[in-house]
């Protein structure tokens, strides 16, 4: 299916079909040279599958991870462009995790003032949320996405059956941000991934489900000065325990563990049955204390002097905007 996306220039499509990948010449373009960027964790199958399904002048395969996502790869990628003689009208396309989408969009959005960007997400992640929107970044002195810009690609591909090579965790985490979504903006996605008895023939639904919500939260408030920010629904904590954590946890992981505190009752009930169901933390990890959740929060880029804006879920498919002192967050955090 293709699912149309607006924004302020335009718009672009995502394509989400099974299989999608194995014909990528239908959605790629053919009258333009493309350099092909993936991780050296992606299988290498699904880079070769969009480089031989367009003009491609070569594959760069970066090293897995978000130590990637940096100032440095960002350097040798735009050398690796330059080399290929990219030129405005060439393109780059991204095949991977939001690790190699996030960078290559960055790249694609500077070079040469802006070259055409296509991305392939590979993990469920990049697949429900970091594909959509437009942010693209690399980390900088340890500050994740600290250096980045608003970029839209020309076409999203998601093909679901790629999903069967990325590890379980990796799975869950990203289907954490689908149940995120799901928990302030769609009560009907929330009860499929509550009552599938096989999520991965689900998934698609589920990935469909997300981008329906991501979509029109993100061409309501592009630039995140407003809506956007319900997207940010278990995330405070959540940063905060990545921060901790030091990289032990997967981002959804934390994300998990950081929407308990901001539900009423019922709801956490509800959310943390379903996180058990697909193995994400139901709770902090031991021995958090309320005192250094605290510091996080406050070095988060996002705190504002007067409190934190943070999104609170009472019932299922609705929110609310709170603002909250670091201090009553890290009160509601350690004792649920
Ligand atoms: P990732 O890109 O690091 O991928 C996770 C791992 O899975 C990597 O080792 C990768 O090699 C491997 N992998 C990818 N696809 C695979 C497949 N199909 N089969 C087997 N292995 C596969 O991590 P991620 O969770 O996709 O993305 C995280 C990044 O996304 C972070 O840097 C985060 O900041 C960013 N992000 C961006 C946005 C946004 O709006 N741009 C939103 C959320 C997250
Ligand atoms: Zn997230």
């Amino acid at each position: 299916m293709r699912i149309p996306v607006k924004h302020d220039r335009g718009g672009y499509d995502i394509i989400l079909e099974r299989g999608a990948l194995m014909k990528a010449a239908e959605y790629l373009p053919q009258d333009r040279r493309t350099l092909v960027v993936t991780d050296s964790g992606v299988p290498a199958q699904y880079a070769r599958a969009a480089a031989d399904a367009t003009d491609c002048a070569g594959v760069v395969t970066l090293p897995a991870g978000e130590a990637t996502k940096s100032l440095d790869s960002y350097r040798a990628l735009l050398s690796r462009m330059a080399e290929a003689a990219l030129t405005r009208g060439d393109c780059v396309i991204a095949v991977g995790g939001g690790v190699v989408g996030d960078l290559s969009g960055f790249a694609a959005a500077t070079y040469m003032r802006g070259i055409g960007f296509y991305n392939i997400p590979t993990t469920l992640l990049s697949q429900v949320d970091s594909s959509i929107g437009g942010k693209v970044a690399v980390d900088m002195d340890g500050i994740k996405n600290i250096v980045g810009a608003f970029y839209q690609p020309q076409a999203v591909v998601i093909d679901p059956d790629v999903l069967a090579t990325l590890d379980r965790r990796q799975f869950a985490a990203g289907l954490c941000e689908a149940i995120k979504m799901a928990a302030t903006s769609d009560a009907e996605l929330f009860g499929l991934i509550e009552s599938s008895g096989d999520i991965n023939s689900d998934i698609d639904r589920v990935i469909r489900g997300a981008l329906m919500i991501k979509r029109a939260v993100v061409e309501a408030d592009p630039e995140e000065r407003g809506l956007r920010r319900v997207l940010n629904f278990g995330h405070t904590v959540g940063h905060a325990i990545e921060g901790m954590m030091g990289g032990e946890w997967l981002h959804g992981e934390c994300v998990a563990a950081g929407m308990l505190p901001m539900c009423g009752d019922a709801v956490r009930e509800r959310l943390r049955s379903v996180l058990q169901k697909y193995g994400l933390p139901t709770g902090l990890p031991a021995e958090t204390d309320a005192a250094r959740l605290c510091d996080f929060m406050r070095h988060d880029k996002k705190a504002a002097h007067d409190g934190i804006n943070v999104v609170t879920v009472d019932e299922i498919g609705s929110f609310e905007f709170v603002k909250m002192t670091p201090e009553e967050i890290a009160g509601r955090a350690v004792t649920i």
